[in-house]
């Protein structure tokens, strides 16, 4: 097959948590962008080229490493600027057949492709769709009015998408400024093209929400595996008027000494979290001897255990930390303690658990010496 590629790898993925952007996370054992970019060349691309964030050039240079025939295209602001950004570095002939893919699609095979280019052959585009099988319901914005309407017309459009360049370049030069269409597809139909269907695919699904990796992950055949970690840490007790305990500060006759705010809370959740990936603890990615942890925000640890497991394709299931101490009475802040920690890790409340206990005036914690914090973590992971 003859045609060249734009694959958009240009957003920040703001929906899908934690864990950096999503072209960027691996799924089923590699880079999500490098599956589209595989399939395409697979597919008989003569020349790919990458839209990505200018900032992203490193990431983008290791997660395709080893390929050849692409090139990388700065991003635009939108995702209309991004095509046209890709467009431009593409620079093809007129009749060329260009395919524009959204990278968060990673699942594209050759068949789709086969479809599209079968498909253009007597259309000025032609685009993966599926039929709208939940009922679809209109509510007017000012009204409030709710009305049904005939889905049997309804359509949901996927990528790739399939144009002759010069109609697509020509299509993006004629259209408004300060509209945003969502897909190019519009922007050829308000140019007068006329759009075909091909079967759309549920493997076509676009990575969206946290949740849509292990959905892509279980159509890859991946198997998946829940993994606890568990972690521990003390700090002594000296002068102070406040300590910070699971990423929240209490008023104290005393505080922690520490390195970071030795919020032993937040150092024993980070330790769960390393543990269960098997990445060492939190020493090994934030030594102490380093001075530029002095005095840090633990909450800067706990989020990077978050992007490490979200850049492996997994989800923290649930944590649970306990505090060990005599004092201060832990019970009043649990729950703001609580929503901290399921704010850090952008987790529902109900998977988030802080509980305190003391030793009953047992051991180093009893005799008020230090405060001991342990905890577990589950995680849902790639095998
Ligand atoms: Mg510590």
């Amino acid at each position: 097959m003859d045609f060249s590629a734009v694959i958009v790898a240009a957003g920040s993925g703001q929906r899908a948590g934690p864990g950096g952007a999503k072209q960027w996370r691996t799924l089923g054992g590699k880079p999500v962008a490098r599956w589209s970019l595989e399939a395409l060349l697979a597919a008989g691309a003569r020349r790919v080229v990458v839209v990505a964030p200018a900032d992203d050039t490193e990431l983008a240079r290791e997660a395709f490493a080893g390929l050849s025939g692409w090139v990388l295209a700065p991003g635009g602001a939108t995702r209309d600027q991004s095509v046209i950004s890709g467009l431009k570095a593409l620079d093809a002939d007129g009749e060329e057949i260009v395919l524009i893919h959204d990278a968060a699609r990673p699942l594209v095979e050759a068949r789709h492709v086969e479809a599209l280019i079968a498909a253009i052959a007597d259309a000025d585009g032609a685009l993966p769709a599926l039929p709208v099988t939940d009922t679809i319901k209109r509510r007017e914005t000012e009204s409030g009015a709710v009305t049904t309407e005939d889905r049997s017309v309804l359509w949901r459009a996927q990528t790739p998408q399939a144009f002759r360049f010069g109609r697509l370049a020509a299509a993006y030069a004629a259209w408004p400024t300060g509209e945003t269409p969502t897909d190019d597809a519009a922007v050829v139909e308000r140019n007068g093209g006329r759009i075909a269907l091909t079967p759309g695919d549920a493997r076509l699904m676009k990575l969206t929400y946290p949740e849509d990796f292990a959905m892509a992950e279980t159509m890859l055949g991946g198997v998946r595996a829940v993994r606890v970690g568990q972690g521990f840490d003390a700090h002594r007790w000296g002068p102070g008027q406040s300590v910070w305990l699971c990423g929240v500060e209490i008023a104290h006759d005393r505080t922690l000494i520490g390195h970071s705010d030795a919020d032993a809370g937040l150092h024993a959740l980070t330790d769960a979290l390393l543990g269960a990936l098997g990445e060492g603890d939190i020493g090994d990615h934030f030594p102490p001897t380093d001075l530029q942890w002095k005095g840090v925000a633990s909450s800067v640890f706990l989020e990077h255990a978050a992007r490490l497991i979200a850049a492996r394709g997994g989800r923290i299931i649930n944590v649970d930390v306990t505090l060990i101490c005599e004092r201060p009475k832990i019970k009043p802040h649990r729950e703001a303690m609580r929503a901290r920690l399921a704010d850090l890790l952008d987790l529902p409340l109900n998977r988030v658990s802080v509980k305190a206990t003391t030793t009953e005036a047992m051991g180093f914690t009893g005799r008020e010496e230090g405060l001991a914090a342990q905890a577990v973590a589950a995680v849902d992971l790639p095998l």
